[in-house]
């Protein structure tokens, strides 16, 4: 199989690649052509997952393509933009139709649910690598960014904290647990729901936001610096599952939600009066903390005394 009937048989041919609102041209040309309507800014981000390093190799086909693209499309999410489309450069070390069908399958899905078109890609020969770039509507000037929060607002998350991290012991194989403890968390980590719903929804409202991918306070870091205000994190709050509960004592989970990866919720701050309308359209919204003023990340325990940081998030070519 050469490289132009792999992409017509496992991308131009997928569901997921057929004709969508707001693209006017797809898969075939040298470029994809998107339509906007007037008034609205395009958001554009792109994701890179390396086999070995965002994702173990060998792995089941199925569940990398849904998780590549629900990392990818966690962005459009966090900045409150509505899903368009998005494209696919996959590197691979050889053209295996069983892997590249269930592949397509997963991102499929994940396309379906996010409601997201594939419109153009590269296939390339290499040690297997995934290059996701995603393409949202948002009107113009309503994107969430991260530098909006201010002294006094809230400190929200779209729901809990820590699956995928707790997962991540049962995906190298470092753990074992029953399928049934297992499963819950294994579906955090293989297919995260971007939050893109939450996103619109606080359109206009949140004041900051971003999605959580290297753990809460190391993403929080982020918006402290763009904003230049202190975010106040308080340990007692943040929302735990019973699933990964029922793997870790309240300790451990803890430290997978305040500085392990992967959550892909919504976090955000929020004035005080937009709280309880929009608690009541997104029942897992939970406050965690609050701004004030000052710099950086601080956690506090259910006294209100400052507790050391524990070691934060996952970054590329730190010594
Ligand atoms: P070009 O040589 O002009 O860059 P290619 O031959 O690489 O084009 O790709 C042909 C068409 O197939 C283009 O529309 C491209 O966007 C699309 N394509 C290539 N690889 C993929 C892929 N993995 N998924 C989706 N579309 C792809
Ligand atoms: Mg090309």
């Amino acid at each position: 199989m050469g490289e132009f009937e792999l992409i017509r048989r496992f991308f131009a041919a997928a569901p997921c690649a057929q004709t969508a609102a707001g693209v006017a041209l797809g898969i075939g040309d040298d470029c994809a052509l998107l339509q906007l309507a007037a008034g609205e800014q395009l958001a554009v981000s792109t994701d890179t997952l390396v086999a070995g390093v965002h994702f173990p190799d060998p792995c089941d086909a199925f569940l990398l393509g849904q998780r590549a693209l629900a990392v990818a499309a966690s962005d459009l999410a966090a900045m409150g933009a509505a899903p368009l489309a998005f494209t696919l450069a996959l590197t691979l070390p050889a053209a295996e139709a069983a892997w590249l069908e269930a592949f397509a399958r997963g991102l499929g899905q994940m396309a379906h649910g996010c409601g997201l078109a594939l419109v153009g890609g590269d296939t390339t020969r290499g040690p297997l690598s995934l290059t996701l770039t995603v393409f949202g509507r948002l009107p113009a000037g309503l994107a969430l960014t991260r530098s909006g929060a201010r002294v006094g607002d809230l400190l929200c998350v779209g729901g809990s904290l820590g699956d995928a991290a707790g997962a991540l012991a049962l995906v190298l194989g470092q753990q074992q647990v029953e399928e049934a403890l297992a499963a819950p968390l294994l579906a955090r980590y293989w297919a995260p729901q971007p939050q893109l719903a939450l996103g619109q929804l606080l359109r206009g409202k949140a004041t900051a936001a971003l999605d959580i991918s290297d753990g809460l306070l190391a993403d929080c870091g982020h918006i402290a610096r763009a904003s230049g205000v202190a975010l106040l994190i308080e340990r007692e709050r943040l929302p735990l599952s019973p699933a990964l509960l029922a793997i870790y004592d309240r300790e451990a989970a803890l430290n997978h939600a305040l500085a392990g990866g992967d959550d892909y919720r919504l976090a955000f701050t929020l004035p005080a009066a937009q709280m309880a309308e929009l608690q009541a359209a997104w029942p897992e919204l939970t406050v965690v903390g609050r701004v004030e003023q000052g710099e950086g990340v601080q956690l506090l325990d259910a006294g209100g005394r400052s507790l050391d940081l524990p070691e934060t998030g996952y970054q590329h070519f730190r010594p």
